[in-house]
């Protein structure tokens, strides 16, 4: 019943730290794409860890207290590109600190698919560094013209007495815009030696800026927040949730082996379906 043949091929096995494996049913007979496997986990702070997923493809996950994922990419010509940040400016220096650490100098490149701190909470460090953060034209908007109401709701999330320190910093945490904007609807195309990087915008849906960000030449798709890698939906003070799965489903236009969701374990394919029906059912 689904829409792509092509992209959403046999997926068998997923390799999950701490769940031995999962066994997805394969949608295409006799197809096989490479399982997603990822190492094991390498500590990077209390509640900051990265694991690799292909050569040189790191899912980073912070923890603050929600888990979410951001992404650090060793492209051909060495630079590397990180998609999304940790929640927190320290958590993201910790970050590049250690890629410093592993891998040496190198020139760095962001980009913000969504306004939400989960996905620029660390751009005021990338900043200091020089680093260029890339994120569309309505993020910086949206940031400008949401960012206060965004903030007083999550302060309300972390009331709780445990929750103190989570509160405390979320009340300061600097809420900067990228300063490479791109206008949404046109996306984005970076190059870098021969290996490009495709940022697209596929429509409304967790919130109205949410792109993807595609690396054709390895089958990678970081889909962020507008993919669900589990069971609950989260926060959708900024969806539309009746927008949401069309969107989604222009995702099949990407050719996939690993597809990365803003929240969650799967890194799958079948999770763009996974999050078609999830969100339809809501
Ligand atoms: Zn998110």
């Amino acid at each position: 019943m689904f829409f792509v043949v092509g992209v959403l091929t046999a997926c068998n096995t997923v390799s999950v730290e701490d769940v031995a494996s999962v066994t997805i049913t394969p949608k295409v007979a006799n197809v096989s794409t490479p399982t997603p496997v990822l190492s094991a986990r390498i500590d990077l702070a209390e509640d900051l860890y990265a694991r690799e997923v292909q050569a040189g493809v790191f899912v980073i996950t912070h923890a603050f207290p929600w888990p979410g994922n951001s992404m650090l990419v060793e492209m051909a010509d060495g630079t590397l590109v990180l998609v999304d940040t940790p929640y927190t400016p320290e958590a993201t220096q910790t970050v590049l600190e250690w890629a410093e650490k592993q891998l040496g100098k190198r020139d760095i490149v962001a980009i913000n698919t969504g306004y939400h701190y989960d996905n620029l909470g660390g751009n005021v460090y990338l900043l200091e560094q020089g680093i260029p953060i890339y994120g569309s034209d309505l993020t910086g908007q949206l940031l400008a013209e949401r960012g206060d109401a965004l903030r007083a709701m999550t302060l309300d999330w972390l009331k709780a007495p445990k929750d103190k320190a989570y509160y405390d910093a979320h009340q300061t945490l600097p809420y900067v815009a990228p300063d490479h904007p791109f206008p949404l609807d046109e996306g984005l195309q970076l190059t870098f030696g021969d290996e490009t990087v495709e940022v697209y915008y596929p429509g409304l849906s967790h919130t109205p800026d949410n792109v993807v960000v595609y690396f054709p030449g390895r089958k990678l798709l970081f889909g962020g927040c507008m993919l669900i890698g589990g069971d609950s939906v989260g926060n959708t003070a900024d969806a539309d949730m009746k927008a949401w799965p069309e969107s989604v489903r222009n995702l099949a236009r990407f050719d996939v082996d690993v597809v990365i969701p803003g929240h969650g374990e799967r890194l799958d394919p079948q999770l763009i379906e996974h999050t078609v029906e999830l969100i339809s059912r809501q």
